[in-house]
């Protein structure tokens, strides 16, 4: 739809980017979406073929291999592969998101060395780990911690709903150094998989398709060599974390514009009262409720997106984009569903996983809560607002 295409804040490059990104996933991912909403199994074949392509190194400098693209271009890319497929969507997040771009901003030489260009290549599967049995949106009281044994530390703990950790081959592991307590004792190690004391353990099957799993230290041992943040390093870490804000919503705007198209060709098509029901004016209003609701998302989003040019958002702005996208995409899939009436409650449209992997946006990565907990948070600093 023309009017969905145009904006003035992408560039030149980038609309030849998401036209690419939106060829492949016509013909390659959205096929086979619903077979990988079924099954929960990691896209291999999909994340292939987009590091044939480059593009699991945007987030990576060109030094490193990787193609040095904006948050911007990461923001387009994940758009257009979740208006196919969430899966795919979610796995290239794990790797051009968060993961990426702290290793960019923290690594040492020699860590940057060793994994970036593998990541670029989509050779390297990330995990991040920061959510524990009994601390979720209060990250900073995590138990898991690092004991330092002089050339090692010793690592404890348990970590929960963790994206891809069956396939991982490198885990981010938020932990806390020595029992120093509060966040000020929290930082990030790397552990390769197969690391000895790494264990991955149960997996969820999630309404979205995918599988999140329970990660538990027992006495694992990692050389200091990759230490990523020490503690004192969560406020760092959560600068990087506003990537992250950014791009689940990116995947967000992508379901609820992929949901809008369905549901905009089936109200042409579908005839009742012996007319399309696109004819009616209640019919026609939710539409153009849902087309506001997605367009103010996308400026909200584009605005944090692009201030952050190759760098970390800005922490209102990506917490006000996250917010606004994660409820506007349940609001638009749910709007979508009930415009294919019970045809949409099938397995036979797209629009019910829609829904389903829309679900994710406002728990993942932070609650909406938590989003108008920190918005209020940076209002309240100010004396005026407006
Ligand atoms: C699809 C998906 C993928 C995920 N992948 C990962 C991953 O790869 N790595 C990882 O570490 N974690 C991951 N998570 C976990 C995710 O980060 C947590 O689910 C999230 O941080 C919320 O924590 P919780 O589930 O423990 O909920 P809780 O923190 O227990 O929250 C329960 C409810 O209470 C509300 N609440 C909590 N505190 C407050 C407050 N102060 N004020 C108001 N309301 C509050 C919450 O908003 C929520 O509604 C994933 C989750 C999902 C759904």
């Amino acid at each position: 739809m023309a009017m969905l295409e145009t904006n003035t804040s992408v560039s030149d490059e980038q609309k030849m980017l998401v036209k690419t990104v939106r060829e492949i996933t016509e013909k390659e991912f959205k096929p086979k979406a619903a077979e990988l909403t079924d099954t929960g199994e990691f896209p291999f074949e999909n994340m292939k073929v987009l590091g044939e392509l480059g593009l699991l190194g945007i987030s990576i400098p060109e030094e490193y291999g990787g193609s040095e693209g904006t948050v911007m271009d990461a923001v387009l890319i994940l758009e257009e592969i979740a208006k196919g497929c969430y899966i795919t969507a979610m796995a290239v997040l794990g790797e051009i998101g968060v993961q990426s771009k702290a290793i960019v901003a923290y690594g040492s030489e020699a860590i940057k060395q060793k994994y970036l260009p593998s990541i670029a290549k989509g050779q390297t599967t990330l995990a991040i780990c920061i959510t524990e049995p009994n601390t979720g949106s209060d990250a900073a009281n995590m138990t898991t911690n690092a004991v330092d044994q002089g050339d090692h530390f010793v690592v404890n703990g348990v970590k929960t709903m963790i994206s891809r950790a069956d396939v991982a081959d490198l885990f981010l592991m938020f932990t806390r150094f020595e029992g120093t307590p509060g966040h000020k004792g929290i930082g990030c190690i790397l552990i390769d998989k197969g690391t000895p004391g790494l264990h991955i353990k149960q997996g969820f099957k999630t309404m979205g398709g995918e599988y999140l799993w329970e990660v538990v230290l027992e006495d694992c041992i990692v050389l200091k060599e990759n230490l990523l943040v020490l503690e004192d390093g969560f406020k760092k870490l959560m600068t990087a974390f506003n990537t992250q804000r950014c791009l689940n919503a990116s995947i967000c705007l992508g379901l609820a514009e992929g949901a809008f198209n369905e549901a905009l060709s089936y109200t042409k098509e579908r005839e009742q009262f012996g007319q399309p029901i696109a004819d009616f004016q209640g019919i026609q209003w939710m539409l153009s409720e849902m087309y506001v609701d997605i367009e103010a998302s996308k400026a909200l989003l584009y605005r944090a997106a692009r201030n952050a040019g190759r760098g970390f958002p800005d922490k209102l702005e990506a917490s006000i984009a996250k917010f606004h996208t994660n409820e506007m995409a349940i609001r638009v899939t749910n709007q979508a569903l009930q415009l294919h009436g019970g045809y949409g409650y099938t397995k036979e449209y797209p629009v019910e996983r829609m829904v389903r992997g829309a679900r994710f946006g406002a728990i993942g990565g932070g609650t909406s809560q938590v989003q108008k907990n920190l918005i209020a948070r940076e209002l309240l600093k100010s004396k005026r607002v407006f």
